[in-house]
């Protein structure tokens, strides 16, 4: 393959991992984007096991084969609710892909550069190690958090951020001393040693970040799994996957700059692992209040209510998820359309455990685009609002974290629904929320509470709605 048809494939590759995240940002266009971004990879592999590799080919195609195939049918098996864990661990991918390619970069003696080049590329080599390192031990963790198989929360050691410093020091300390020793053909402990901090500072990193900052760890490990690729581009030479990398680590910053926005965070705060977050004063994860207090509801009066309603809000969370509720609810939705009742579904941008995941619901469900709200061009409106119908949702809607000034969501925007004239809660008990706080929202008296799976709750309600 000559280099023309190289370079104008990378571009043409390039242009198309461009359009796809254009496309990504719409729900509209979000298939599309999908598409160009799988043609785009399609054509930057083949160009580069056929135009840039010149030798093991039948390696790389067994490994596109095997590789393609589990992401194949990971991808048709995971469920929605779990695509967060399936996606740190993707990251992880990249991660330990770094790392391999900053060893054998190392390893490889055949390369013949001297004096300033060959200095740049040792410090490319560190680099990407580095990130590598990070991203991989910070997405397994994640991982871990995510899917529960350690506690959600945060976990902040004494003298936490002097550590941190510590690691810091050492790694720039030991990136000098790799430069020296790799002129003088050795460098590999440092280089191992300086792994191993790196391993340390991801871990570290991730379980000082918990709770509700979840969702920006999730967006700042795919912008660091970006910057992993670009430095393998680096190291490897190879500018597609520089501008990959770049296109990935960028929007990924720009995802977790949003999420912090989202959530009243410091961006730097996050990044450093939970400097000046709340200490660990969350109630258990999963703590329960009493049932007691609470004013119930049964589907056939709550059915009465949305009918004689002229403003209905829906908003969901992660147990419409979990309950996988999203098409009956759109059904609810078209029957009291029907009646000239105005719905609306007020999203928020953390609601469920991945950014856009109720927007992803909701288009699975065909719920049409323009009556779906952002929290904020929804919060004014609640005063107008006849009868709110939260679903699944719990420290989305929490008042805690507006009324509780030392509550671990303090500062969180919510959406208000308690404005509104009646909420109803759909959720199956009294559990806390991810965040593991307890929700006032169910005691106040304008609040009445359907207990039971979603998806059992808005199918009896639609019986209720059909007579
Ligand atoms: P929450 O986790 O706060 O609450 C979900 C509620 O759904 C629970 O209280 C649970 O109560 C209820 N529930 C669970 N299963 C069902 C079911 N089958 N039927 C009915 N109810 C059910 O979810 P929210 O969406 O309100 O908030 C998202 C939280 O997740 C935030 O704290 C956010 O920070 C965090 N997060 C978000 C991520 C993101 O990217 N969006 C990533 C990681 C974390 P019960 O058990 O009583 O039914």
């Amino acid at each position: 393959m000559s280099s023309g048809v190289i370079t104008a494939s990378y571009i043409g590759a390039s242009a198309l991992f461009i359009l796809a995240l254009a496309g990504l940002s719409h729900q509209e266009t979000a298939r599309r984007g999908n598409f160009y971004g799988m043609l785009g990879m399609g054509i930057a592999l083949m160009v580069t096991i056929f135009g840039v590799v010149t030798d093991n080919h039948e390696f790389l195609i067994a490994g596109v084969v095997v590789g393609g195939y589990i992401g194949w049918v990971l991808a048709k098996r995971v469920e929605m609710t779990h695509m967060p864990e399936l996606v740190a661990m993707l990251h992880s991918m990249v991660g330990l892909a770094a790392v391999f390619v900053g060893y054998a970069n190392a390893l490889d003696h055949s390369a013949t550069m001297i004096g300033i080049e060959k200095t740049i590329h040792d410090v490319e080599t560190y680099i990407g190690i580095l990130i590598g390192a990070i991203t991989l031990s910070g997405s397994i963790a994640a991982y871990l958090k995510l899917s529960a198989k350690i506690s959600g929360r945060p976990l902040q050691l004494p003298g936490r951020h002097l550590f941190n410093l510590g690691l810091l020091i050492a790694a720039i300390w030991l990136a000098f001393l790799y430069v020296e020793q790799s002129a003088a053909g050795g460098g590999l402990t440092i280089l191992i040693l300086m792994t191993i901090i790196a391993l340390m500072f991801g871990v570290h990193m991730v379980i000082a970040i918990g709770g509700a900052d979840m969702p920006v760890v999730v967006s700042m490990l795919n912008s660091y799994s970006g910057w992993a690729a670009a430095a393998m581009g680096f190291m490897l030479g190879n500018d597609l996957l520089i501008v990959v990398g770049a296109l990935v680590g960028s929007s990924g910053a720009i995802l977790s700059y949003i999420m912090c926005k989202a959530m009243n965070r410091k961006f730097v705060n996050v990044i450093l692992g939970g400097l000046g977050s709340k200490s660990t004063s969350a109630g258990p994860a999963g703590a329960t209040g009493d049932v007691g207090d609470v004013s119930q509801i049964q589907p056939e009066e709550a059915a009465h209510l949305l009918e004689s309603a002229k403003e209905v809000m829906i908003i969901p969370g992660y147990g419409m998820a979990v309950a996988q509720a999203q098409h009956i609810v759109y059904e609810i939705t078209k029957k009291l359309r029907d009646k000239g009742v105005n719905v609306r579904f007020g999203i928020h941008p953390v609601a469920g455990r991945m950014p856009g995941h109720m927007n992803v619901l909701l288009a699975e469900a065909k719920v049409p685009y323009d009556i779906v709200y952002e929290m904020d061009e929804v919060n004014p409106d609640f005063p107008n609002v006849d009868v709110s119908v939260v679903i699944g949702a719990n420290d989305i809607v929490n008042p805690a974290a507006q009324d509780v000034a030392d509550s671990p969501i303090a500062g969180m925007p919510v959406l208000e629904p308690w404005k509104g004239k009646t909420t109803i809660v759909l959720k199956r008990g009294m559990s806390a929320g991810y965040a593991g706080v307890d929700n006032p929202l169910f005691y106040k008296e304008n609040t009445r509470m359907l207990f039971g799976d979603a998806k059992d709750s808005v199918d009896e309600v639609l019986k209720f709605l059909s007579k």
